[in-house]
């Protein structure tokens, strides 16, 4: 059989730990043997970082922007204990936030369903997305513990030094103070890159916040959706028979939970760190989570929403087989593979990407699968537990 040849190369970002070894075995066993694989390669591992002065980060995000999509292996984001095992020079900072401030955008996170694994949820028949605003509210917050009596006020000083003023609180006892933000810009590309991977993966778009409490701040999100909808994205949404829905977070909440899935929800920052985690859980497991970055002008970075996996990695140094689940890491490559596919009108290269989703899904529901899935398994016969290498030959063998 001959290879199917690629155009355009693919931005790969090599990684850390367990996903790094597990990125090379996706490579020999399930793509090297079928592509004539092209890519660019930036090796993110936490050794190379250090090398390049966090140069390296920065090359590979400029290539996603030139290239337009690219695939990431999880790379460690470096703490104290870190800077000491790999003798750092400097606490580098987290890939991926380098990444997405240079490429901003929207994080999409969305779950792999199999038979056989139910969500706790019993009515979730699809996935549901969750798309994250990862910039300003109380993540950039200022805070103040306050002792009273005293008054608390907003104040903004323009450019040319003047001032607007408004009083927040009097306090006649103790208490405490915040004050958040968020910037026009960032709303906007937020707003557009959620329209655009809607309508890219077709699906409907949900956005909620609590606007009738927050009528300026969370009234100021609902409004910059709703004119970039009617402006830039309703004649196609309609085209397609996709809907845009705003409603209230509270009311929101209670329709996802008896929803049968199937759609995007657009968070705010807080609310989209609680809910991806609260979804996630709900669908069984972290390690069949994607993730992808979508940036406003539409450049895609594929990834696995699970980190480096490094109890399992030590586990493997020391020459044990083990049983981490490259299911995430995998689709972050079929997701880059067919993007790049469908960019580059390359037909062999998406059917392929999406033959060996397949036979990945129904490796699983065969009942062969890693550990972490052998404990959720409800199917009727018992689970066969592989190693990680087992469940790849086990999918190389169906596709
Ligand atoms: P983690 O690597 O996601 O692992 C946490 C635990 O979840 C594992 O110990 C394992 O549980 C389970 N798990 C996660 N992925 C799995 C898989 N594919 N197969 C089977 N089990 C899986 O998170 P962490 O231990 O908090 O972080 C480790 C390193 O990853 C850190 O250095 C962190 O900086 C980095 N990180 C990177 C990214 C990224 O690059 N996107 C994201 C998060 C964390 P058991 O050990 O119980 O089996
Ligand atoms: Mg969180």
């Amino acid at each position: 059989m001959d290879k199917i040849q690629m155009t355009t190369p693919l931005v790969e970002m090599d990684g850390d730990e367990m996903t790094r070894i597990i990125w090379q075995q996706i490579k020999d066993t399930l793509i090297l043997p079928y592509v004539e694989l092209k890519t660019e390669y930036y090796d993110l591992g936490l050794p190379e970082r250090e090398k390049t002065g966090d140069q390296v980060t920065i090359e590979a995000a400029n290539a996603i922007d030139r290239y337009g999509v690219g695939v990431k292996c999880a790379t460690i984001t470096p703490n104290a204990q870190r800077v000491e095992e790999y003798k750092l020079s400097q606490m580098w900072k987290s890939p991926n936030g380098t990444i997405r401030a240079i490429l901003d955008g929207t994080v999409f996170r969305a779950p792999i369903m199999v038979k056989g694994i139910s969500p706790v949820v019993k009515n979730w028949k699809k996935p549901i997305t969750i798309a994250r605003h990862a910039y300003g509210d109380v993540y950039r917050a200022a805070e103040m513990r306050v002792e009273g009596p005293g008054t608390a006020k907003l104040v903004f000083v323009d450019g040319n030094g003047k001032t607007t003023e408004q009083t927040i609180f009097d306090f006649h006892g103790d208490g405490v103070l915040q004050g958040q933000y968020n910037l026009d810009s960032s709303i906007l590309s937020f707003a557009r890159s959620c329209f655009q991977y809607a309508l890219d993966t077709k699906q409907d778009l949900w956005f909620s916040t609590k606007d009738t409490i927050s009528k300026q701040y969370d009234h100021h999100f609902k409004d910059i959706f709703s004119e970039i909808y009617e402006d830039e994205y309703k004649e196609q949404f309609e085209k397609h028979g996709l809907t845009y829905f705003y409603t209230l977070i509270d009311d929101a909440v209670a329709r996802v939970i008896r929803s049968e899935g199937g759609y995007i929800w657009a968070c705010k920052n807080y609310d989209g760190d609680v809910m991806s985690d609260m979804v996630s859980t709900a669908f069984g497991s972290l390690a069949m989570m994607t993730s992808v970055l979508v940036s406003p002008d539409g450049k895609y970075e594929y990834e696995a929403a699970h980190g480096t996996v490094t109890r399992h990695y030590y586990r493997h140094l020391k020459g044990e087989q083990t049983s981490t689940n490259p299911m995430a890491t995998l689709f972050a490559w079929t997701g880059a593979l067919a993007k790049r596919g469908e960019l580059d009108g390359n037909e062999a290269l998406v059917e392929f990407a999406h033959r060996l989703e397949q036979a990945a899904i129904d490796t699983i529901e065969s009942g062969v699968m890693t550990g972490d899935l052998a404990g959720l398994w409800e199917g009727e016969s018992p689970a066969q537990r592989a190693t990680t290498q087992g469940f790849l030959d086990a999918v190389a063998s169906r596709l």
